[in-house]
């Protein structure tokens, strides 16, 4: 009990320095990131290496076991063992899972039993912070700084609607709340401090609070890697509504990717049928731009979107990479023939032609004009 209390009175000092940053920069807040979200098992048991600060004290240094029994946290290590109740909040030190590399993380971690035997961490990260270690895994780091830049902008809009005003001693429970982030690609990869880049660290200091929005709101910031010659309108490849904004540009400046294409791939029907439940496809119907919107599959009726992520979810992304593809081959053919040009499913920004246009010495803006017609790059984020 009087950890929590102890925990309540650490988030209060916290927000009262963080609320004059706010002020004067209106960008700033709180993230929750659940980290090691993708791990196959439950997270059991943790190894923490100092230097490092728990519950704001300085620890022991030296590497730690952290572990879940029956919903208390064991910590076991070069001192004498130690046994907690609810969250404890960790800053500084080196987290390592058992399957995993070391990791470090700005901001805290706050460590829960989860169940009677499992762990669950949420990072809680500054948005610029989090920023710093998310855009060198979505954007090569030598690419130009227009195009980083842009890509800086798109995350920080996509991280918007999760920020928190203040960091919270506790979540709801189950799995994962809806306003947490994770640390996968479900999200955004995030790695932690170790994957930072000066060129990209530059990029999200340049842009320090800009988000993109269209009618006073943060967008759906999409983005993929190389659309192959047009993007397409959201609607058409996802869900209504229709964003205006998305509706497909056209795009000559992701030649240079590799994936631009024409390419053709052969999947067997065996693979189909793995992948399908059936190896008799048939598109009934596309976007001008050559993304199936419908394809019969046996006699069921799938979206083009459907039949891209089944595949790739099945066989792999490497398989077909793009959703912009044609078919050939029938119900009896061993191999189905599919055509594709570039990869990612195809609306937004296109990630290789934002690095032609930046190349070719267009400005961020310039760059998230034509792919994002009719929006505004704003200082800080609505209702903070
Ligand atoms: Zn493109």
């Amino acid at each position: 009990m009087r950890r929590r209390q102890f925990g309540v009175g650490l988030l209060g000092s916290l927000w009262i320095t963080s609320r004059c940053s706010v002020q004067a920069q209106p960008s700033l807040g709180w993230l929750p990131v659940e980290l090691f979200s993708r791990l196959g098992d439950p997270l059991t048991h943790l190894e923490v290496t100092g230097p490092f600060h728990l519950e704001r004290q300085p620890f022991p240094s030296g590497s730690w076991r952290i572990h879940v029994h029956h919903q208390q946290l064991f910590l076991s290590g070069p001192g004498q063992p130690r046994r907690y109740q609810g969250s404890l909040w960790l800053e500084g030190g080196e987290l390592r899972s058992p399957t995993g590399e070391p990791r470090r993380y700005r901001g805290w971690v706050q460590i829960r039993p989860q169940g009677p035997e499992r762990l669950h961490l949420i990072n809680w990260v500054q948005l610029e912070d989090y920023l710093l270690a998310l855009v060198p895994g979505e954007m090569p780091a030598d690419w130009p700084a227009a195009a980083l830049q842009a890509q800086a902008i798109l995350a920080r809009t996509l991280a918007v609607p999760y920020l928190q005003p203040s960091l919270r001693t506790e979540l709801t429970g189950g799995a994962r709340a809806a306003d947490t982030l994770r640390d996968s690609t479900a999200d955004q990869f995030y790695g932690g401090l170790t994957y930072e880049t000066a060129s990209t660290t530059a990029a999200v200091r340049e842009t320090q609070g800009q988000i993109l929005t269209y009618g006073s709101e943060p967008i759906a910031a999409l983005f993929h890697s190389t659309c192959g010659g047009h993007t397409s309108a959201n609607q058409d490849i996802f869900a209504p509504p229709a964003r205006p904004y998305l509706q497909g540009v056209a795009c000559e400046w992701c030649q240079d990717s590799p994936f631009y294409g024409p390419h053709t791939v052969q999947v067997s029907a065996t693979d189909l049928e793995q992948a399908l439940g059936s190896s008799d496809l048939q598109v009934l119907q596309s976007d001008p731009w050559g993304r199936p919107l419908r394809i019969r599959v046996g006699s069921r009726l799938l979206t083009g979107q459907e039949v891209w992520l089944r595949l790739g979810q099945t066989l792999g992304w490497g398989i077909l990479p793009s959703n912009r593809f044609q078919l050939e081959g029938s119900a009896t053919s061993a191999a189905y023939r599919f055509t594709y040009r570039g990869a990612g499913h195809g609306v937004g920004l296109c990630q290789w032609g934002a690095r032609g246009l930046a190349q070719q010495g267009f400005s961020t803006q310039q760059i998230l004009d034509h792919y994002f017609p009719g929006t505004q790059v704003i200082e800080g984020a609505p209702n903070l």
